[in-house]
């Protein structure tokens, strides 16, 4: 197992969800999700909800300290020996360097950051076919990657929907794409430059990218001679 905590980086539509759920079922990670955060509080019906939601229905990142602030809290929540596998955060420099300063205030560090690489033509193919499972969350997509058994959740049997999220407009999506050109590549820079960024293609099926992680994960485990 790794010594610290991760960072899971990709476009909208890279799967990076699914994949730090896998972390969670196989290596007993705990993933903090601002996307799922953000939309627990709007099922919530509390102020964060309504205010995040004005932002993500429009396809614009959340104001960064009020980003900040919430994964503050949820992290106070966590005790200092379980891993964390970051999902959806940091998504801007500003993030980037709020979150090194939080992990350091708390005794965490970041063993890598895994960046999920997919060409924008198969992003957009993805998004526009998003279902989701209403029991645990896992999305889909119906073009690309649909559960095995029509409308059957392959992860915890439940009932999977194409109610899309109603950040899946065609419109949205693209400006979600362009935010994140904008904003986030950055953070892969600042990542880039400090030496713990790995870059994993996430096209193929799910199992291969899995597996594609962990293979990276392993691989700092037992580290080879620099031939
Ligand atoms: P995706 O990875 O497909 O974009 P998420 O569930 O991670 O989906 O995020 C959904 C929306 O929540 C984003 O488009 C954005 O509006 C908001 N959001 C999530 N994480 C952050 C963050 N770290 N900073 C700002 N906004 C965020
Ligand atoms: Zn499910």
């Amino acid at each position: 197992m790794t010594q610290g905590d991760l960072v899971l980086m990709g476009p909208p539509g890279s799967g990076k969800g699914t994949q730090a759920r896998r972390m969670v079922d196989e290596l007993g990670y705990v993933q903090l999700a601002t996307g799922d955060l953000f939309r627990a509080h709007l099922a919530q019906g509390t102020e964060l909800g309504k205010l995040a939601q004005n932002y993500m229905s429009k396809g614009q990142y959340v104001p960064d300290d009020v980003t900040v602030k919430m994964v503050r809290e949820r992290l106070a929540d966590i005790p200092r020996k379980t891993r964390i596998v970051f999902d959806g955060f940091p998504r801007t420099v500003a993030q980037a360097e709020a979150l090194d300063r939080l992990l350091k205030e708390c005794g965490r560090s970041l063993t890598a950051v895994l960046l999920l690489e997919v060409p924008r033509d198969e992003l957009l193919k993805r998004l526009g076919t998003r279902a989701t499972c209403s029991r645990c969350q896992t999305v889909y997509s119906l073009a690309v990657r649909p559960p095995k058994v029509p409308g059957v959740c392959d992860r915890c049997g439940g009932p999977v929907s194409a109610t899309a999220r109603s950040d899946e407009s065609p419109e949205v999506v693209k400006k979600r794409l362009e935010v994140y050109e904008a904003e986030t590549k950055p953070v892969i820079e600042y990542y880039e430059k400090r030496g713990i960024l790995k870059r994993v293609s996430g096209v193929g099926a799910m199992d291969e990218i899995g597996a594609r992680l962990m293979a990276l994960l392993e691989r700092r485990k037992t580290p080879r001679s620099t031939a």
